[in-house]
């Protein structure tokens, strides 16, 4: 399984994870107490005009003969997606109404924020991560049974999967990325 991405969700679990940097290791290279904050990365999403938040940034110190590696480390909120000006929540619900309707209709009730093709090649890269975000979920939970008549389609299901797996969270994909510290797209 591909490196495990960290994830936050709040300010207060931001500040928590920034008070346990002492005792943690490095992803990469395994170094307890080197990483040290590193700035933040902020960019546009459907949440608001200006730039928002995306993510943390660590770095393992190797400066001033500190043992660390040199690598940085993101560490996302939960509720954005990784190269797309998009929240999960958004997300979402696109992906709700192209399952429960058409692509078509999803697009069109997306209100013009992104471009058709975007929205386009955002179906397709949700349709070629779905094999992994079953597998990423069956330890957990073990997917829903679909009643007899009606067959869904392989994304119907997906979205099933991940209702059942979340069943309290806000937007399960959110949920999804933070529990199993990997993004969904
Ligand atoms: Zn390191």
């Amino acid at each position: 399984m591909a490196e495990q991405q960290w994830f936050y969700r709040s300010a207060e679990e931001w500040d928590a994870i920034c008070e346990r940097l002492k005792l943690t290791p490095c992803p990469h290279c395994q170094v307890v107490g080197m990483l040290i904050r590193h700035g933040s990365l902020y960019g546009y999403d459907d949440r608001s005009q200006r730039q928002t938040l995306r993510a943390r940034r660590l770095f393992c110190s190797n400066r001033h003969a500190r043992r660390g590696c040199g690598r940085t480390i993101s560490v996302w909120l939960a509720d954005k997606i990784r190269r797309l000006s998009l929240t999960t929540g958004t997300l979402w619900q696109f992906l709700g109404r192209a399952v429960a309707g058409s692509l078509r209709a999803a697009i069109r009730a997306a209100d013009g924020f992104l471009s058709d093709r975007t929205w386009l090649r955002i179906w397709k890269r949700f349709h070629q991560a779905q094999s992994k975000i079953r597998t990423a979920l069956s330890p957990c939970c073990a997917p829903p049974a679909v009643p007899a008549p009606s067959s869904p389609r392989p994304a119907a299901h997906v979205l099933a999967h991940l209702t059942a797996a979340f069943p309290d969270a806000d937007c399960p994909i959110a949920a999804f990325q933070q529990t199993m510290r990997t993004f969904f797209l």
